[in-house]
């Protein structure tokens, strides 16, 4: 029996993503090269539906959060970071580390952050030149209602910072449209790639910024990263295998249709809350907010994470995971993005019913059959 992997990143490889990744190496400075790669920040650009700048970099999404740090700011710069689950909170430690005055909005895990409540956070603070925004919250399952925020942000006149890590390529994300101007993510979520690229979206606004930011810089230097994109190529050595993947992801998004993606994903979160909701689990996610890439949800009283994810792997072969810092053993996630379609959420779902009944046999006896 196959794993159904349903981690909430990273995620199942499509076939056309492996079959790209057993590609030989080709020159990095050659023709084939700057022809892909070009390509790739194109289809990129369309994805992130922006006419600014697409930049791919060797990294993971942790790296987003200091590519956006060191390019945009300067040490001791007042920023805002909204804090809604621990994904939220290390990039408001990330940057602390970087010696950025950073005040904080924080709400209850498993809520969103509301748009009245930045408005006060931002009349508080009236000095913060950013505001750090996670669109969807992985360590949650819940989803920012990214439009309303970063319109207040523009308002004010800070620069709009967004960790898309996992959202985009699953979630409606306007970068033009919406006026965001810097745009984070990491391959081995809804990209559908492994771990191991780092993308970001560069607004014009960011490109102001560059120009005044003083944090030295050398490796993340967007503006490096530029001028070798506009040669088709990358300042260091490009990570091949990986680009292969992750243009062959973009190829297969744009083929199935960007709306369409997103189409799927919230019709993929609509069945997973559904399942769950029929099997009398308790949604932890807020159900305004709920994300369509990830489900958390809290195990039957009694049981703890751990014993459930076991079961879920031992009896069913299906792994998921469970939450994060205070929440590690309190929730469990389930994954429905990139590569993911209704029968492995469906098996998924009918391998979670039994494995509550393995667990909560008395609790569970009277539920029908159908639903477990
Ligand atoms: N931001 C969010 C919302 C994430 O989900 C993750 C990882 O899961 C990260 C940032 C950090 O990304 P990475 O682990 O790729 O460095």
């Amino acid at each position: 029996m196959s794993i159904n992997f349903r981690l909430p990143g990273p995620t199942p490889l499509p076939p056309p993503v492996l079959a790209a990744m057993q590609r030989e190496m080709i020159p990095h400075r050659g023709p084939a090269f700057k022809s892909l790669f070009r390509d790739l920040l194109r289809l990129s650009r369309e994805v992130h539906r922006t006419e600014g700048d697409v930049l791919v970099w060797p990294g993971t999404g942790s790296a987003g959060w200091e590519a956006a740090i060191v390019n945009l700011l300067s040490p001791g710069d007042p920023v805002l970071a909204t804090v809604c689950g621990d994904f939220g909170d290390r990039f408001a430690r990330v940057g602390t580390a970087f010696g950025l005055d950073v005040r904080r909005l924080d709400v209850p895990w498993g809520q969103a952050i509301d748009p009245p409540d930045l408005a006060e956070a931002l009349q508080l603070h009236p000095d913060v030149k950013a505001v750090f925004l996670t669109h969807n919250e992985t360590s949650t399952g819940i989803t920012n209602p990214l439009p309303a925020l970063a319109r207040l942000v523009r308002e004010h006149g800070a620069l709009v910072v967004v960790d898309a890590v996992s959202s985009a390529g699953a979630i409606p994300l306007e970068t033009d449209a919406w006026g965001l101007d810097f745009v984070l993510s990491g391959s081995q979520k809804a990209w559908m790639c492994p771990p191991g690229l780092m993308i970001t979206a560069v607004g014009e606004r960011s490109w102001e910024a560059y120009g005044q930011s003083r944090f030295p810089r050398f490796f993340w230097d967007i503006g490096a990263a530029r001028q070798s994109a506009s040669q088709g190529m990358t300042p260091t050595t490009p990570p091949l295998t990986l680009l292969y993947a992750y243009h062959a992801a973009l190829e297969m998004i744009l083929s199935e249709g960007i709306e369409q993606v997103w189409a799927r994903h919230h019709a993929l979160g609509d069945l997973t809350r559904d399942g769950i909701r029929a099997l009398d689990l308790e949604l932890f996610a807020d159900p305004a907010c709920a994300s369509d890439t990830l489900t958390a949800f809290r195990p039957p009283p009694g049981v703890s994470s751990r014993e459930l994810l076991d079961v879920l792997r031992r009896d069913h072969n299906v792994e998921a995971q469970g939450g994060q810092a205070h929440l590690t053993d309190a929730i469990v996630r389930i994954g429905h993005m990139g590569w993911a379609h209704e029968p492995e959420l469906r098996a998924a779902l009918a391998a979670l019913g039994n494995s509550v009944r393995t667990l909560a046999p008395e609790r569970y006896s009277s539920l029908p059959a159908s639903v477990l």
